[in-house]
């Protein structure tokens, strides 16, 4: 499979509202499947490894949708590939896509500026929902700052007890090398993962 010829972007449904869904599209296929995690894909760029419940449910819950393999993104030097699990494999449609890193990086700043665009224009996206109470106990809508939710994951993905989780997770799902007895910093990584 030919690098430069993969591609990525996304479909922006309207749920309910205000509220809208959004859908991944690889190589002009839309992933029907389910709703996928944007902020978790865009994160993960500019980061060595990363390990994602692309597949999600709209509340951001991967297995409140039934889905529990990671996508595992790994950037190198001029390639970026994806390693497709399980659910993953089934509903991406290959157990591997490999993407020229400067056609990725372009694909994945076309997405976020879409969801920008779309978010200008009054769309909410899910994942970007929060809720805080006023000084009445009033429960109120919290809308989170994409550009700024993006960089505090990346952040989150970039530290040394994720990355030591991603690699575990790679070593294991790709590599096919057991599940390693339980180490330190793996609840560590997990919790921060979550
Ligand atoms: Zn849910």
């Amino acid at each position: 499979m030919s690098a430069q010829k993969n591609h990525i972007s996304c479909e922006i449904e309207q749920h309910d509202g205000a509220l809208h869904d959004v859908f991944l599209v690889i190589n002009g296929r839309k992933i029907e499947k389910t709703f996928f995690d944007h902020i978790a894909l865009v994160a993960a760029f500019g980061v060595d490894l990363a390990a994602i419940d692309v597949l999600t449910c709209n509340c951001g819950n991967a297995g409140c949708a039934g889905y529990f393999d990671p996508l595992i993104i790994e950037t190198r030097e001029s390639q970026v590939i994806w390693h497709c699990i399980g659910e993953c494999e089934k509903h991406l449609g290959a157990g591997q896509y490999v993407f020229d890193k400067e056609t990725y990086s372009s694909d994945i700043d076309a997405l976020q500026n879409l969801l920008l665009a779309r978010i200008a224009d009054g769309v909410r996206l899910p994942l970007l929902m929060d809720y805080a109470f006023d000084d009445d106990d009033e429960e109120y809508d919290v809308h989170l700052d994409l550009a700024g939710t993006v960089a505090e994951l990346r952040e989150n993905y970039r530290s040394e007890g994720y990355q030591a989780y991603a690699w575990r997770l790679k070593r294991h799902y790709v590599d096919g090398e057991p599940w390693p007895d339980h180490d330190d910093d793996q609840d560590e990584a997990e919790a921060s993962h979550l």
